[in-house]
């Protein structure tokens, strides 16, 4: 006869815990972020609660996946990837002269994906700069603003006063254009 699963709480983590006739302790973490365990009947719920805290790290990582996921479904973006896409090379290209020389008179390397926190990503280092598809949804200015940022980010890869002062010389409106994002 199967036991009736019960809720655990270990260092802050919650977990249902199903006793089966299993050799080894297992777990799962379900979309919604609910962990849930089976372990052998006699196995000592300190040994699994300790097996449970022990992966905080990867039951955090899998949570934060599952979360995105959610997200870009909950909300789907108004532009296509290849429509955000055409908008934001469409801006670069108007900003790319300004900072052709930091490049060595190479255009970067435009990407779009769905991102969380953030408007946009600079790796100064390959030369590529990331743009949320949701960005596309803002208005021209606010775009404009991001795409600048993110070049200045060849100039000055941190947001040190230096930082802001490249961006503030080719765009004195930064700050109103920036509040155009939230
Ligand atoms: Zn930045």
């Amino acid at each position: 006869m199967p036991q009736k699963p019960q809720i655990i709480e270990s260092k802050g983590i919650e977990y249902t815990l199903t006793r089966k006739r299993v050799k080894n302790i297992n777990m799962r973490i379900a979309p919604d972020g609910t962990v849930s365990v089976s372990a052998p009947r006699l196995c000592p719920v300190e040994r699994i609660s300790h097996f449970v805290s022990d992966k905080a790290d990867w039951i955090e990582k899998s949570r934060a996946r599952y979360a995105e996921k959610a997200l870009e479904t909950a909300m789907p973006c108004r532009f296509t990837h290849d429509e955000a896409m055409q908008i934001f090379t469409e801006i670069s290209d108007i900003y790319y002269p300004l900072f052709a020389g930091l490049l060595g008179f190479e255009k970067p390397v435009i990407k779009v994906r769905l991102m969380k926190t953030r408007w946009g990503s600079c790796i100064p280092s390959k030369r590529q700069i990331t743009f949320n598809q949701r960005l596309a949804e803002k208005p021209r200015a606010a775009i404009e603003y991001v795409v600048l940022h993110e070049y200045a980010h060849f100039a000055q890869c941190n947001h040190s006063p230096a930082f802001w002062g490249v961006v503030a010389a080719y765009m004195p409106d930064y700050k109103q254009r920036e509040r155009l994002l939230k």
